[in-house]
This record gives structure tokens, C-alpha cells and sequence, in this order.
């Protein structure tokens, strides 16, 4: 679970908790203050207002909480491939920015997309060229050479 759904589920039980106290309020006010009518049209406000804020977070949270949630999950898991990928790079590679000419039928006319990040090295091994996608950006963050040196001792 991230933190994200972890902070959003912390505060759905906390409004959950406050319903139920509302709810409970509402309930034996209208038992206390059954031949008070004054009252009783009170009661039935603060439970008109709590239908009208419910119906109002329900919306706040289906139309900007649940999509800002869902769009910043995709950018951590988008960012946790990349660290994959360049953490699986050699040090020695030679990175290039390519663009790739559009093969989309959809897109108009005669042009390129990217850059994109390609890296380049030879294999050790068996001496041959090897080409690795690395993304959008790159960056040879240390966390990623950190991880491909552990990669490289193992
Ligand atoms: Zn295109």
C-alpha cells in the first residue's frame, strides 16, 4: 500500500468516526427533544448539512482526490522502471539521444519523436553490440550506480 492510499484510508476512518458521532447526536436528540419542535427543526438541519458536505467530499474525492492519486502513482511506478533500466546499464555505455521517426498513422505528416535515451555497450562476454532503452531523460543518478556496481559483484 502506498502512502498516499495509507493518508486517504487514515482520513476516510476518521470521517467515518465523525459520521458515526453525528449520526448518534442526531439520533438521541430526537428521542430528548421529542415535544420540542424548535429543536427537533435544528436536528433536522444539522442532518441536512451533513447529507449536502458528504455529497460534497464524494465529489471532491471522485473528481480531483482519486485522479491527482491514480496520476501520482503512475508517475512513482514510471520513475521506479527508469531507476530499473538505468541501474542495469553498464558504467562504460555510450549513451545516446535518438529520435525515431513516426510510424503513426494518426500522426500528420513526416516528422520524429523524442528524444528518447539509448545506451550502448559491448558485451563482455560474448563481444557483441548490446542497445538498452534507458527512457525519456537521462540521468546517472548514484542510486542507480550504486545499484549497478551490487549488480556487478553478485
Ligand atoms: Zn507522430
Amino acid at each position: 500500500m502506498s502512502e498516499h492510499t495509507e493518508d486517504q484510508s487514515r482520513l476516510q476512518e476518521s470521517l467515518e468516526i465523525q459520521r458515526a458521532k453525528m449520526l448518534e447526536s442526531i439520533r438521541l436528540g430526537r428521542i430528548l427533544f421529542k415535544d420540542d419542535p424548535k429543536v427537533l427543526r435544528k436536528i433536522q438541519y444539522r442532518e441536512l448539512d451533513m447529507i449536502i458536505l458528504e455529497n460534497a467530499y464524494a465529489r471532491l474525492r471522485n473528481r480531483f482526490i482519486n485522479p491527482m492519486l491514480a496520476w501520482a502513482e503512475r508517475v512513482r511506478a514510471k520513475n521506479e522502471a527508469y531507476i530499473k533500466r538505468v541501474s542495469s546499464i553498464p558504467r562504460n555505455a555510450t549513451i545516446r539521444k535518438e529520435y525515431i521517426r513516426c510510424k503513426k498513422t494518426s500522426c500528420s505528416g513526416d516528422h520524429k519523436h523524442g528524444p528518447y535515451y539509448y545506451a550502448y555497450w559491448k558485451d563482455p562476454t560474448t563481444k557483441r553490440l548490446k542497445k538498452k532503452y534507458i527512457g525519456t531523460r537521462y540521468e546517472r543518478t548514484e542510486k542507480a550506480k550504486c545499484e549497478y556496481e551490487n549488480n556487478k559483484s553478485k
